[in-house]
């Protein structure tokens, strides 16, 4: 998420931190800031909105000099976009400032604690409790303050850190965020990516998890969590600007597919406590659970086939009937919903027209409305009764993956907590599927290894004019999201397909060489599945099979086999997922396609 520059050398740094701000734009923000340590202290400035407002905001205050500073681009997580929320944030005596990207999960606790040691908040958000620690940790060692800080939170960073008691020095630390050290002659930076620093050097230390830095203008010194001295070794850029702005990777969408792991362990992990799903940030309680009559889950697109796998896993957990909708549809028939019931909309920008109007039409008619959105402070966020953040980070590509993961992950949460409180599920029950769930990070890498295999799978198949998904329950859910992800990048036609509905009708549409993907990750509907398999075989189709069970290719069933990791049924589609996108992708290269932003499509669509 987001972006952090810093700069100490013998320049002006706000010139060099806004230039690399500026480069780190695509990493998506709302809000930026700078601060640097002057004669008097440390001074910041900071605003809401784009990196030309705190251009301006900075020209209009008379500038701010000093040649050591940090500067910081915010995707806020925690308070709404704001100018206080804009980071750096400050220590309560003012001597230490903080920038930050990532998720300080155990951030609650730590603002009770010091807030009954006498530290006051200013913001709402979780970064500022990492300023006042490292007020109350003060050992006069940077480095040792540092470390002891770190220890105390959980989570996931990237942390730059100005201090007016050593004003020519500059902190860093990382775990699960990036962050690499610019290398130069006299001068020296910290960044999130490569872009920020290539006006000033091509020289870069990488930063590795829980390793700290001390960097002055002359030296960068590293050290491991024990704090001993590390030998880094310095690597030179060599790649051209626009690829390192993804990341390294061709696009924004493989970038994205591949981050689906840290979407997914942020938006849950801060979420389970002693093994069970907390949801206060959601507001959601027991009680609400409890008298609940029916859930609508209403949403548009990708949002709306996360919310078909979502009434699958609800109802499996819960035992409450559950609809999914398009919200374009619902919006206008009339909906029979009441303040008995539950709506959940889903949106990834949480600017969806037709889902915030459905929204509206539901709470209009008394009914509870949460919403699973990206976005913090979006119209939904805002509007709905309470809200459920998917971390997933900024997403760029048009077409969603990390973002529907991240959905997928949400309404897991969710199901669980009504399970719970409806008595529905066991405790017991409870917390092994809230295992399974914080497994699924490390099962979502094991899944993206099929990257070779699949994409294989789409030199041989690009060419095909129609691609049929089959499947039953949550694959039949999982393989409507694969069908659309392969119509948007790839521009194939294709049709997802409830497996044991295709011979009533469509099946007169399979021949010689079409291309029919099966998903079959449910042993209870495994065979079933196997037999719709057989029959499209025998009409000639090539067959994919996307399934966790250890079958082998075979002549009479499939021509190919794509293995998935086990995991519950009821959860299964946050990994068979995992190869069709992808399969999209990669059909989409083979194809000529323009991955990022498909023809006729628009990442936020705002309009009815
Ligand atoms: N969680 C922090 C916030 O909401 C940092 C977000 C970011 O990575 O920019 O302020």
């Amino acid at each position: 998420m987001c972006g952090i520059v810093g700069y100490v050398g013998r320049e002006e740094a706000v010139p060099v931190l806004l230039q690399g701000l500026y480069k780190l734009e695509y990493r998506g923000y709302d809000s930026a800031g700078v601060a640097t340590v002057q004669p008097d202290g440390i001074r910041i400035i900071k605003t809401k909105g784009r990196i030309k407002n705190l251009d301006d905001k900075i020209q209009q205050e008379g500038g701010l000099q000093g040649t050591c500073g940090i500067g910081h681009t915010r995707w806020a997580t925690h308070g709404a976009p704001s100018d206080v929320n804009a980071h750096p944030h400050q220590s309560q005596n003012g001597r230490i400032a903080v920038v930050h990207n990532g998720i300080i999960e155990n951030f609650l606790d730590l603002r009770h604690a010091l807030e009954a040691d006498g530290y006051q908040m200013r913001s709402q958000t979780d970064t500022e409790v990492v300023s006042h620690l490292l007020e109350k940790n003060d050992t006069g060692d940077g480095v040792q303050t540092l470390l002891a800080t770190v220890k105390q939170l959980r989570g996931s960073y990237a942390l730059a850190i100005l201090s007016a008691d050593r004003p020519q020095e500059l902190l860093c630390t990382r775990r699960d965020n990036p962050l690499i050290i610019g290398v130069g002659q006299g001068e020296n930076m910290i960044a999130s990516d490569i872009p920020a620093i290539i006006a000033k050097t091509k020289q870069y230390i990488v930063l590795d998890d829980n390793e700290v830095a001390r960097v002055t203008a002359d030296e960068v010194q590293v050290f491991d969590a024990q704090g001993q001295p590390v030998q880094k070794e310095i690597q030179t850029v060599n790649w051209d600007i626009s690829s390192a702005e993804k990341g390294g990777y061709d696009h924004f969408m493989i970038k994205e597919i591949m981050e689906q792991p840290k979407a997914v362990r942020d938006t849950v992990s801060p979420r389970i406590e002693n093994g069970l799903p907390r949801l206060d940030d959601a507001q959601l309680t027991d009680e609400m659970f409890h008298e609940l009559r029916n859930i609508h889950i209403v949403a548009c697109g990708s949002a709306l086939h996360a919310g078909l796998v979502g009434r699958e896993v609800i109802e499996r957990f819960a035992r409450v009937p559950v609809s999914a909708s398009v919200a374009s549809e619902f919006r206008y028939r009339n909906p029979i919903i009441g303040k008995e019931d539950l709506c959940i909309v889903i949106s990834q920008s949480g600017e969806t027209a037709d889902t915030l109007a459905a929204m509206r039409e539901a709470k209009k008619k008394g009914a509870r409305t949460i919403a699973i959105v990206n976005v913090v402070s979006s119209s939904a966020a805002r509007e709905a009764d309470s809200v459920l953040y998917t971390w997933a980070g900024p997403e760029i590509a048009v077409a969603t993956t990390k973002a529907y993961s991240a959905q997928l992950a949400a309404l897991y949460l969710i199901a669980i907590k009504a399970g719970l409180a409806r008595g529905t599920l066991t405790e017991e029950q409870a917390r092994n599927y809230c295992q399974q769930i914080l497994a699924l990070p490390d099962q979502i890498t094991e899944a993206l290894r099929t990257r070779p295999q699949i994409e294989h799978l789409a030199s041989l198949y690009h060419n095909r004019q129609s691609v049929f998904f089959i499947g039953r329950g949550v694959d039949y859910a999982a393989t409507q999201e694969a069908s659309l992800k392969l119509k948007e990048i790839s521009y194939i036609h294709s049709e997802a397909y409830a497996a044991g509905e295709l011979k009533h009708g469509t099946i007169s549409l399979i021949e010689e060489g079409t291309l029919v993907v099966a998903m079959a990750n449910d042993p209870d509907l495994y065979e079933k599945t196997l037999s719709n398999v057989k029959s499209v075989k025998a009409r000639g189709a090539s067959v994919i099979m996307v399934t966790d069970q250890d079958v082998e290719a075979d002549p009479e069933i499939c021509d190919f086999v794509v293995k998935v990791p086990t995991c519950d049924p009821a959860l299964s589609a946050s990994l068979s997922i995992v190869p069709m996108q992808l399969f999209s992708y990669y059909m989409g290269l083979f194809r000529g396609c323009d991955i990022d932003k498909p023809r006729n499509l628009a990442k936020s669509v705002t309009v009815e």
